[in-house]
């Protein structure tokens, strides 16, 4: 009985400790102004003791911008070590649109909590926790050290917290062997893991031509220009969207349907065009204007080679005439390739938990991106099966055996990775 009312204690403790974490408000936009440091502070005195850490390294990455390292030595401190990766922020919540508000971490009867970060992804970075302090409650030690990283950010982009913190001597100083960060939700008993990510591009066309008036026939005026080669990718689009969901051989030899992470997406985000004296609000629509411009956001397919991709754009943009001037664009595609001996061990490491997982290509963007390019193993990954994806949505929960269970697994796979000796 003693053991029951131990473990319904330390249950309580693990949802108590992830109902405050939700409660703090740490939008990406609004953290620097004091909710990223109130973050901190919550899991230093939440946490730091009962880890037992060696060491503690808390700086700002950038201006109101921290970073918090807890690290536990292992006994072989030269090895590659594992880092548990966490991003503190969380996007938005529109509160009118919330059954319960999404900073009040309110449990439904039903068990499920609501909350802007349950799925995304302050759940995670309590179970990296909870799980250590279970091991470290019993005295358990590992092989190789651990690192669990706080970082700001990431939900804009993490171009001031982990795409510079990975620039950093503290960075280089924990030895990263293998990473995990976050992943998605699953709807279905399997458990997914990412091992990549599609690479963003954004980019502008910008098309001249002669203008005149609109009664005549124009030839080859920037729009008319404009337009064609946006035809051009939006036939290239449809091919793509074609080819989701159906079957596809990938690497690892067995026939699965395509996913969105597998394919390329086009969206154009952006035109510009037309002659006006007040500043667009109204136009001289029966002048032809001489210049026009479209945005577009790309996710590049990793099985597409980048510089191959590029070459097509701008081929059929030179046709026409049309500039491209891409603003953002990877060297290269950020993948952990199947055949890195990591794989295996986290493959391994799950199986001895007793589950099943789905390697897939994230269809968005994550930090692991930043690590994946250094070479570096990353799997994006989040223990949550049975849990309608609802990350950056409304109503965005978790339910709490979901939540608990989690930590099981983890307490599981931790240990398998650092106790991995090659
Ligand atoms: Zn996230």
């Amino acid at each position: 009985i003693t053991a029951t009312i131990l473990a319904y204690c330390k249950t309580m403790g693990a949802l108590e400790n992830f109902c405050d974490f939700l409660r703090i408000r740490s939008v990406s936009h609004e953290g620097p102004q004091g909710a990223y440091i109130e973050a901190i502070i919550f899991l230093r005195s939440t946490y730091e003791k009962r880890l037992r850490c060696s060491s503690v390294t808390q700086f700002e990455v950038s201006d109101g911008r921290p970073v918090l390292i807890f690290s536990i030595e292992g006994k072989s401190p030269n090895l590659k070590s594992v880092v548990l990766n966490c991003h503190t922020d969380v996007v938005p919540a529109v509160d009118e649109k919330w059954s319960y508000p999404p900073f009040d971490a309110h449990i439904d009867e039903k068990g499920d909590i609501y909350g802007r970060g349950t799925q995304d992804m302050k759940s995670v970075g309590i179970q990296y926790l909870e799980a250590l302090c279970g091991l470290r409650d019993r005295g358990v030690d590992f092989e190789r050290t651990i690192h669990i990283l706080f970082v700001p950010d990431e939900e804009i982009g993490g171009i001031q917290g982990m795409g510079l913190l990975v620039r950093t001597k503290e960075w280089r100083e924990l030895n990263a062997g293998v990473v995990l960060d976050e992943g998605l939700a699953s709807p279905t008993e399997t458990y997914t893991v990412f091992y990549g990510e599609r690479a963003p591009i954004w980019l502008r066309l910008r098309a001249r031509g002669p203008t005149g008036h609109a009664s005549r026939f124009i030839a080859n005026s920037a729009n008319e220009r404009l337009f064609r080669v946006i035809n051009k990718i939006y036939e290239f689009r449809k091919e793509q969207e074609k080819e989701v969901g159906m079957l596809a051989e990938c690497g690892c030899s067995h026939v699965v349907a395509k996913k969105l992470g597998d394919v390329t997406t086009v969206n154009c985000t952006m035109l510009k065009s037309g002659v006006s004296t007040d500043d667009g609000k109204t136009y001289c629509l029966n002048v032809i204007p001489s210049e026009a411009e479209a945005g577009f956001d790309m996710r590049v397919a990793t099985t597409i080679p980048l510089d191959e991709f590029k070459i097509m754009l701008e081929s059929w943009a030179a046709e026409e005439n049309v500039e491209v001037d891409i603003s953002y664009m990877p060297e290269k595609h950020a993948i952990t390739p199947m055949s890195d001996s990591w794989w295996k061990v986290f493959e391994h490491a799950c199986e001895k938990a007793g589950i099943n997982i789905e390697p897939e290509v994230f269809p968005a963007a994550t930090d692991s991106r930043y690590i994946r390019v250094l070479d570096i193993p990353a799997f994006g990954f989040s223990p949550m099966n049975n849990t309608p994806i609802l990350l950056h949505d409304h109503n965005e929960r978790i339910h709490k055996d979901v939540f608990l269970s989690g930590i099981d697994i983890y307490r599981t796979i931790i240990p398998s990775l650092a106790n991995h000796v090659k």
